[in-house]
């Protein structure tokens, strides 16, 4: 394991480091400034801030140049996480197409499409949706039902989406339909690029336990999709999606343990200051357990994502491996979260208590939940690592 960066990788962070010093100011670093807006306006606002860093160069840390990327190493991407992260900027307003989208284009997109979807996507000028999972079809994605029937030079899709993370914002959706029957449930299903903003798709706010809505339902009611945008090949979807699938593993999560330290040090504040029966939360036996074991964890998933790091440095292809990362950040972010709830008891749901305001706790301690859920769930996580990675029977 490498625990040292390069002077290139330093120079990186320090140039980095002052972009964000000079463009990012300190009241968007601050949950008080957020919470007043909307979540349209709280949209536009991170939408335009990520074009403006987008425009000054820091996208695409690690795409080729030639897709308007920045060229970069894994390190310097993992610097770039931490550097977010410690400022407190903005999340992305174009996940699902950072993550997913973008690196399967690159890989197999044709040259129209690399053209039309990349810097697009970088510069947040299309907001890009992921269409897999149905009422009926999550865990289980080839039990998906959505139809799509050749007609003309297009497809007519009927069917229906759901957990569409920014479904309110989106612009384009990457979809999986069946475009014909086959023989077997993975057969003849095909990944669609839809244009949302069309009469026949109809997008649905969800609220979620946090009270936003960045997740809803998205309708298909014969909605439209030329022929010529399907990525991956006609009925070839369910490999496109296995490759879509595994390029969100293999990133470190050092981003991720960056933010999540930060919490765990408010939290530990916050258990020095409220009361439990009498006295500090923080000289309670049991709750200073839960405190350690939970910063045990996260220190281990520092380690761990450098020990990533450094294999995908070296050029390794972590392959199934790399669910290991996916269910380590995910359970280690509900241990620090449970220990908040753990410190303030069922009060962890209110953003005010005992005079503190703990609005940012609060939202991540019920944001937490959905993390051992979305992007494979910590259960289906654990079946892979068993079966793929350790070899274990099914
Ligand atoms: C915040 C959030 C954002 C999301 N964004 C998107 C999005 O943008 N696009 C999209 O397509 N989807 C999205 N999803 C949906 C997500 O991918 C699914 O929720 C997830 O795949 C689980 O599917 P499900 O909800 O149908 O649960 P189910 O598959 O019904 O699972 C229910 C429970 O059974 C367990 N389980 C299921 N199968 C197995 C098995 N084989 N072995 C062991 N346990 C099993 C699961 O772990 C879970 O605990 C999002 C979800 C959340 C929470």
């Amino acid at each position: 394991m490498d625990l040292q960066f390069s002077k290139e990788d330093e120079e990186f962070r320090s140039e980095f480091r002052a972009w964000l010093d000079t463009n990012l100011p300190q009241d968007m670093r601050t949950e008080d400034w957020w919470r007043p807006k909307s979540d349209d306006e709280q949209f536009q606002i991170r939408r335009d801030w990520e074009k403006k860093k987008a425009e000054a160069g820091y996208c695409g840390i690690q795409w080729p140049t030639e897709f308007g990327g920045r060229g970069g190493s894994p390190t310097m991407k993992a610097i770039y996480d931490e550097e977010m992260a410690k400022a407190n900027a903005p999340r992305t307003v174009n996940p699902l197409g950072l993550a997913f989208l973008g690196p399967t284009v690159m890989a197999i997109g044709t040259d129209e499409q690399k053209a039309a979807i990349i810097k697009p996507l970088l510069h947040t000028d299309v907001i890009w949706c992921q269409g897999f999972s149905e009422p009926g079809a999550g865990s289980d994605l080839a039990a998906l039902q959505m139809k799509a029937v050749p007609q003309g030079t297009d497809y007519l899709i009927n069917g229906q989406k759901i957990w569409t993370t920014n479904a309110m914002h989106g612009d384009k959706i990457f979809t999986l339909a069946r475009t014909s029957e086959g023989a077997k449930r993975h057969d003849g299903i095909s990944m669609l690029l839809i244009d949302m903003h069309q009469p026949g798709v109809e997008a649905r706010p969800l609220k979620q336990i946090t009270g936003e809505s960045e997740f809803g339902e998205v309708f298909f009611t014969d909605a439209l999709c030329p022929q010529d945008e399907v990525l991956g090949g006609e009925g070839n979807g369910w490999m496109t999606a296995m490759l879509l699938l595994s390029f969100e593993r293999g990133s470190s999560a050092i981003g991720q343990y960056t933010e999540f330290r930060r919490q765990w040090d408010a939290v530990a504040q916050i258990a020095k200051q409220v009361e439990r029966d009498g006295k500090k939360a923080s000289q309670d036996p049991v709750l200073r357990q839960q405190l350690a074991n939970s910063l045990v964890d996260l220190e281990c998933l520092k380690y761990h994502s450098w020990h990533v790091l450094t294999a995908t440095s070296q050029g390794k292809d972590l392959g199934y491996e790399a669910s290991m990362t996916k269910m380590m950040w995910s359970e280690t972010f509900r241990k620090v979260s449970d220990t908040y709830e753990a410190i303030l008891g069922s009060a962890f749901q209110v953003p005010e208590y005992q005079g503190l305001t703990l609005e940012e706790l609060t939202t991540m301690a019920l944001w937490s939940r959905s993390c051992t859920i979305w992007g494979g769930s910590a259960q289906v996580q654990r079946s892979i690592v068993a079966e793929r990675v350790l070899g274990l029977p099914r």
